[in-house]
């Protein structure tokens, strides 16, 4: 049978949440994940997805404060930090102090050095925390979720997207972390691309969507996951779940 993926091609005039214009979204490739770019911003699926979410959500994000885990050089972050006057950047460099804040050239101009899973944070100090495709490589994601919580104001929410590559079957563990040393589970090992290492990001978790019911037992967050197929919005592909876990009180009756 004849490959035919290099002759896949999509196109549709719509609506780009990511940088606000109406564009030609193309698609040269059938892997729409990586490749269903927006002409002006370069953004992919997941990026509109994630951002219809936080405008749907959080129409006033300009002005809360923001926190986002480990933000790549993309256009949604890049927006996030130029136009929330209150954007807090986080990098995880375990070579440099953790809670210190260093420069860098993002458009947030700097970041605090952080390890998601013990942060410097103190308590609620933030409306957003948002992590794009990070879940997916920490030793202790329940430790993570947890310092989320702890840094969420009441009413905050964390806006996340991870791949959740199981689908419907349970999430699985491919690397942990033992007295310091990295042990694969299952190899060979997988690495993404990491905004401030070239040598990337080793992926620790298999997710499934068994995920929504852990972020929500380890952390106390009421979470949903939401998919998103809105071609006039240039958000079709796989793999671009976003998930938002509000801190919420409990009603008092
Ligand atoms: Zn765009």
């Amino acid at each position: 049978m004849t490959d035919r993926t290099s002759e896949y091609f999509l196109q549709h005039d719509g609506y780009c949440p990511v940088c606000e214009n109406e564009v030609r979204f193309v698609s040269q490739a059938k892997w729409l994940r990586d490749s269903f770019k927006c002409p002006k911003c370069s953004s992919i699926p997941r990026q509109r997805a994630l951002m219809k979410v936080i405008v749907d959500y959080f129409p006033g994000w300009r002005g809360l404060h923001i926190h986002e885990g480990s933000p790549g050089f993309d256009n949604l972050s890049s927006r996030l930090a130029r136009e929330c006057a209150k954007y807090t950047a986080s990098q995880y460099n375990p070579k440099l102090d953790f809670g210190r804040v260093y420069e860098y050239n993002h458009p947030s101009r700097t970041y605090s050095n952080e390890n998601l899973e013990s942060q410097s944070f103190q308590d609620s100090s933030f409306d957003i925390v948002i992590t794009q495709d990070v879940f997916e490589h920490v030793f202790n994601p329940e430790k993570a979720i947890r310092e989320i919580a702890r840094t969420l104001k009441p009413n905050g929410a964390t806006i996340m997207t991870v791949p959740i590559v199981m689908k419907t079957q349970p999430s699985r563990r491919r690397a942990s972390l033992i007295e310091g040393s990295v042990n694969h589970l299952i190899e060979p090992p997988q690495y993404h691309g990491n905004p401030i290492d070239g040598n990337g990001a080793l992926v620790t978790i298999d997710w499934g969507y068994d995920i929504v019911s852990y972020l929500q037992h380890h952390s106390g967050l009421s979470f949903l996951m939401i998919q998103i197929d809105n071609i006039d919005l240039g958000i079709r592909a796989e793999l671009i779940e976003v998930l938002i876990g509000f801190k919420r009180p409990i009603a008092s009756l």
